[in-house]
């Protein structure tokens, strides 16, 4: 095997805010690993029009996160914005004569997103880019003879197919062409919603139940502040909410004073309110630089 970087291909939706399920479940790794791997990491916003979106948005929703990921301290030699690459809707087109009807009626993504789309209104518009959509991903995967792919367990079934997809048209045109990916696991934690810890961080479940990474500091400690900590859970148990608020000490690389808390939890003498400001602390220390870099990255007029 020749000695080279491997590729990574990882890929963001402009879909609005940053928030801090984002930062540390992903945008923080790109940045970790971006030197050890040859990295590409891309702004697919053709992906974001497969669910209700804001067209006049798009646009400036795409650029705002490019700036964003570049905040957080993503190189820009290492980002693409999708739509303005023709080859990965042409290449998209190629593969979907690769693969089957079947298989992509067999995604689970399509059933469940199809399924949340119907929930509040029956006769909700499921496009056929939502049931296509794994096409352009292994179109954004293949382009870039992405060795390693870091995922979630929700898109294991989707790097299945492009590897699938990979093989197929290998056969065909009987040659070794594409590579054949692989997931990249990744240990990335996983961010509650403060309002709600029982569910994942996220903008579909509404502003409260989301920290903006470049939001105002006053907002965080609001949010943080109200936390929920206590759910009804045994009490021999942490709560998801407490435990949620160490995670994000942990995330933060807070490792001292989440130890002496938990100490403090362990005796009984943890009082929420100091894990709490130790949470607010952490958060604007870890947002103030980037929110200064997201300023600054906004006013080169070069950009
Ligand atoms: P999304 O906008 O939900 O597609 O998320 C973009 C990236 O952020 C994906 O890699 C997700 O795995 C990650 N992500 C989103 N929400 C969270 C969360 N609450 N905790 C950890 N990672 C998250």
């Amino acid at each position: 095997m020749e000695n080279r970087k491997k590729n990574v291909l990882s890929a963001i939706q402009p879909t609005g805010d940053l928030h801090l399920g984002n930062y540390f479940g992903a945008v923080k790794n790109w940045v970790a690993i971006q030197e050890k791997y040859n990295a590409v990491y891309g702004v697919v916003n053709y992906h974001t029009m497969t669910m209700p979106y804001k067209a006049a948005n798009l646009q400036e929703a795409t650029w705002k996160m490019i700036f964003m990921v570049m905040a957080c301290g993503v190189k820009v030699e290492n980002l693409f914005i999708q739509s303005l690459i023709p080859e990965h809707a042409e290449l998209t087109w190629i593969f979907g004569c690769t693969c089957s009807y079947g298989e992509l009626a067999r995604m689970t993504q399509f059933k469940d997103k199809g399924e949340q789309l119907k929930e509040g209104d029956k006769e909700a518009f499921v496009s056929a880019g939502l049931f296509y959509y794994p096409v352009l991903q292994a179109a954004d995967i293949l382009i870039y003879h992405a060795d390693l792919v870091p995922v979630g367990k929700d898109q294991e079934q989707h790097l299945e197919l492009s590897r699938n997809i990979a093989a197929r048209f290998n056969r065909q045109f009987n040659k070794e062409y594409f590579v054949h990916p692989e997931p990249l696991y990744t240990e990335t934690p996983k961010v509650l919603s403060l309002a709600d810890p029982t569910r994942k961080m996220s903008k579909s479940l509404g502003e409260k139940h989301y920290v903006n990474l470049f939001g105002d500091a006053d907002r965080i400690r609001k949010q943080v502040r109200s936390a929920v900590t206590d759910t009804g859970e045994r009490n021999d148990v942490m709560s998801a909410g407490v435990s949620n608020l160490f995670e994000l000490l942990k995330a933060c690389e807070k490792h001292d004073i989440r130890q002496s808390l938990l100490d403090d939890y362990s005796s009984g003498a943890l009082k929420y309110a100091d894990l709490k400001e130790a949470v607010v602390e952490a958060l604007i220390e870890l947002t103030q630089p980037l929110k200064e870099n997201l300023a600054a990255i906004q006013a080169d007029k070069r950009m």
